[in-house]
C-alpha cells in the first residue's frame, strides 16, 4: 500500500487542506500547520482542530498519511544564540500543534551554519535542539529532510542525517524524509534504474530504511550536483520519471507519505494518478 499526494495550502482553515488532498484523489498529503513566513501564529481553536479531525475522518486519512511541513524560518543549528532560541520556541510551538491534532509527524529542513560555526557543531547543535523539544511533547516523531546543500544549508549527506540521528536520545521518534530533487542536486544519482538502487543503498547503510519516515517526490529543473534547490514537475525536469516509477515498485516504501512539491498545481492530480498507475503494474516486486 502506498501513500501518495501533495502539499496542499491550507487558505481557509486546515479542513480545506484535507478537502484538497481528497479533491486529487490523494491518498496521503502535507501541509504548513500556520502560515510560514511569520514566526508567530494565533492558537490552534478548538473548532479549528476539530473540523480538521472530521475532514479527516470524512476522507479517511489516518495520521500515519499526513506529513506536515515545519516553518522554513526555524534553524535548529542557528550558531547565535538569540537566533536559536528564537527557533527553538517556534519549533515547539509547531510540535505542540502537531501533538493538538494528533499528528504524528513532523518534516523539518535540520539547519543552518551561516557560515559561522563548523558543519559539526551544526549538526550537534540541531541534536540538542530536538532532544529539548522531544522531552517536552509526546506522541510526535520528527523527520529530517535531506536538502540540496544550497548555501549554508545542512543536511544535504546521508552523513549529516545520520550524525543528527545518532545525537539524538529518543531514536523512536525522529526519522528521516528524502527529497528526490534534493538528493540529485546534492549528487546522489538517481537517473537509471541501477542508480536508484545504488543510491537507496547507500541510503540503507548510512541511516538505515528503518528511518525512512516520507518522501518528497519532486524533478528538479537544476543540474546534477549543483546544489541549487528548483523543483520541478514529474518527467519535465533533469531526473526524469524512471526513480518515481522505481520508487512505485519498491515495497520499502509502502506506508509511508510521498509528497508532491512540484511546481505546476494544475498537474497534481495527474501526477497522483500516473504514480498509483505504476504502482499497480508489479505489485510483487521487493
Ligand atoms: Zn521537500
Ligand atoms: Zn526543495
Amino acid at each position: 500500500m502506498k501513500y501518495i499526494g501533495a502539499h496542499v495550502s491550507i487558505a481557509g482553515g486546515l479542513e480545506r487542506a484535507v478537502e484538497r488532498a481528497a479533491a486529487l484523489q490523494a491518498t496521503a498529503f502535507a501541509f504548513f500547520t500556520k502560515n510560514q513566513r511569520q514566526w508567530c501564529a494565533p492558537p490552534l481553536t478548538s473548532q479549528g482542530i476539530y473540523a480538521f479531525h472530521h475532514a479527516c475522518a470524512k476522507y479517511q486519512y489516518q495520521s500515519a498519511q499526513i506529513l506536515p511541513h515545519g516553518s522554513y524560518l526555524i534553524n535548529l543549528g542557528h550558531p547565535r544564540s538569540d537566533g536559536l532560541e528564537k527557533s527553538r520556541i517556534a519549533f515547539l510551538d509547531e510540535v505542540f500543534r502537531c501533538q493538538q491534532l494528533r499528528l504524528t509527524l513532523l518534516n523539518i529542513h535540520p539547519g543552518n551554519h551561516l557560515k559561522m560555526i563548523t558543519e559539526n557543531q551544526c549538526l550537534q547543535r540541531i541534536a540538542e535542539s530536538i532532544n529539548l523539544t522531544l522531552s517536552k511533547t509526546k506522541g510526535v516523531t520528527i523527520i529530517l529532510e535531506n536538502t540540496a546543500g544550497q548555501g549554508s544549508t545542512m543536511g544535504f549527506l546521508f552523513e549529516h542525517l545520520s550524525a543528527i540521528i545518532n545525537a539524538v536520545e529518543d531514536k523512536s521518534r525522529i526519522g528521516v524524509c528524502i527529497d528526490t530533487c534534493h538528493a540529485f542536486a546534492s549528487g546522489y544519482e538517481l537517473r537509471t534504474e541501477e542508480s536508484c538502487i545504488k543510491t537507496f543503498s547507500e541510503f540503507d547503510r548510512i541511516i538505515g530504511f528503518q528511518y525512512l519516515r516520507g518522501l518528497h517526490l519532486n524533478d528538479s529543473k537544476s543540474q546534477f550536483h549543483s546544489r541549487v534547490d528548483r523543483h520541478h514537475n514529474l518527467g519535465m525536469g533533469t531526473i526524469g520519471r524512471t526513480v518515481f516509477s522505481w520508487i512505485m515498485k519498491g515495497k520499502r516504501f509502502n506506508r509511508i507519505p510521498m509528497i508532491l512539491e512540484t511546481v505546476n498545481q494544475n498537474y497534481w492530480k495527474e501526477e497522483i494518478a500516473w504514480l498509483k498507475s505504476e504502482q499497480d503494474r508489479d505489485r510483487d516486486r521487493d
